[in-house]
């Protein structure tokens, strides 16, 4: 669990506030008019005659009038202007006719209209915004509209990432037979920096024993979690359950998901360790679907899954049933404005312009077979509302 510190307003956004924020004002702080117009007192409406009134004042917004609004007078008030005494009701601009200093109203206003009570937004001792919430723009505005300068934020947690295989080299150097780029360290850098987490790079590790063993108790020591990926399924070269399973434990491995079956989950002392995948669309479905509810859950956030929901599909999918998939889709509208999920097309877990082409995993549950165009499906947006 990551501590709590407190930073200033702006430093909190994309933070997860580790305290609930009270109000200790009303918001607004006193009654005022919604609109630009005229306010008098709701009993001194006109019922079925017009009315004329004296404005005998002037109210903008910032600037109360100590006038006493008695029957047969109002004040011209400007929106966010505080009501003077004896005034509860505003008649807007549109539907006064004002002659010098007399403003005629024709009958049909309700009192009390136009005009937004104190407290109404929150009063004292609200809870403004609760504890668990992750810090967007509205949420910097609001703890601001109650003037807190200030928020309590947990700390960022500290996650140390990296790859694992022989055949991985970094982006600066050429290629050679049977070379690959190690694009996961990069996708994963992303996926955390997005989460507000400035990950730990700790580069390439080789498909060694001996050197995965000091890699696993480093990033152990200086993280709280730690993140790998490759070596992790069932071939000669991949040993990292077995060094997890020698220098820490094994909770879990291997999940009836497509992608992302291998997936090795444990400990290293105080650090939670996440084994995913080594092909680059297993990795980022292993990472949404499992590592950042439990990175989220670690932060104390309160909302820690994305939102599903479920739209025709356009076009077929093939599925086997038996394991859960996870198959890219576009989330797109139709001609007539209706929404609806096509895949990506080929679905290999090698295949990361997939992931890059989508906006959405489209997701099909274990036992669900083939899915034909029109059927309904569920889809997990990647930028999801929160
Ligand atoms: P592994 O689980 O180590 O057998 O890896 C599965 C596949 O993912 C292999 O084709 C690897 O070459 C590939 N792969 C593993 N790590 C990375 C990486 N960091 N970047 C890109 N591809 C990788
Ligand atoms: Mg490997």
């Amino acid at each position: 669990m990551a501590g709590i510190e407190r930073v200033s307003v702006r430093q909190a956004l994309d933070r997860i506030l580790a305290e609930d924020v009270i109000s200790s004002i009303n918001v607004p702080p006193h009654v005022n008019s919604a609109m630009d117009g005229y306010a008098l007192a709701g009993s001194d409406l006109p019922s079925s005659e017009a009315k004329s009134y004296r404005i005998i004042d002037t109210v903008l917004a910032g600037v109360p009038s100590s006038c006493k609004v008695e029957s047969g007078t109002c004040v011209r008030i400007m929106t966010g202007g505080m009501l003077p005494a004896g005034a509860d009701t505003v008649v807007m601009q549109e539907e006064a006719r004002v002659e010098g200093e007399t403003l005629t109203l024709q009958s049909g206003h309700r009192p009390g209209q136009n005009v937004r009570q104190a407290g109404e937004d929150l009063a004292i001792g609200d809870v403004a915004i609760p504890r668990g919430k992750r810090i967007g723009p509205a949420e910097l505005g609001l703890a601001t509209s109650l003037g807190c300068a200030e928020l309590m934020v947990r700390r960022p947690l500290r996650v140390a990432f990296f790859s694992t295989g022989d055949e991985l080299k970094s982006v600066d150097t050429p290629l050679g037979d049977g070379e690959i780029y190690d694009s996961n360290r990069y996708t994963l850098y992303g996926m955390l920096q997005r989460l507000g987490i400035n990950g730990i790079d700790m580069g390439v590790i080789p498909d060694e024993r001996q050197a995965m063993r000091e890699a696993f108790q480093t990033a152990a020591a200086i993280a709280d979690v730690v993140l790998t990926s490759g070596g992790v399924s069932v071939g000669e070269a991949d040993y990292t359950k077995e060094v997890l399973a020698e220098v820490g434990e094994v909770g879990f491995w291997k999940l009836a998901i497509k992608p992302g079956r291998p997936l090795a989950v444990g400990r290293i002392g105080q650090a939670v360790f996440f084994g995913l995948p080594g092909n680059p669309v297993a990795v980022m479905v292993a990472y949404y679907q499992f590592v950042q509810p439990a990175l989220r859950k670690m932060l104390g956030e309160k909302n820690r899954f994305p939102m599903r929901f479920f739209v025709p599909l356009k076009g077929h999918i093939r599925k086997r049933p038996g394991r859960t998939e996870f198959q890219r889709g576009i989330l797109e509208t139709d001609d007539q404005g209706r929404l609806c999920v096509r895949p990506t097309g080929a679905q290999g877990s090698g295949i990361l312009r997939s992931m890059s082409q989508a906006n959405c995993f489209i997701v099909l549950p274990h036992e669900q077979g083939n899915r034909a165009d029109g059927e309904m499906v569920e889809v997990e947006p990647f930028h999801a509302l929160s």
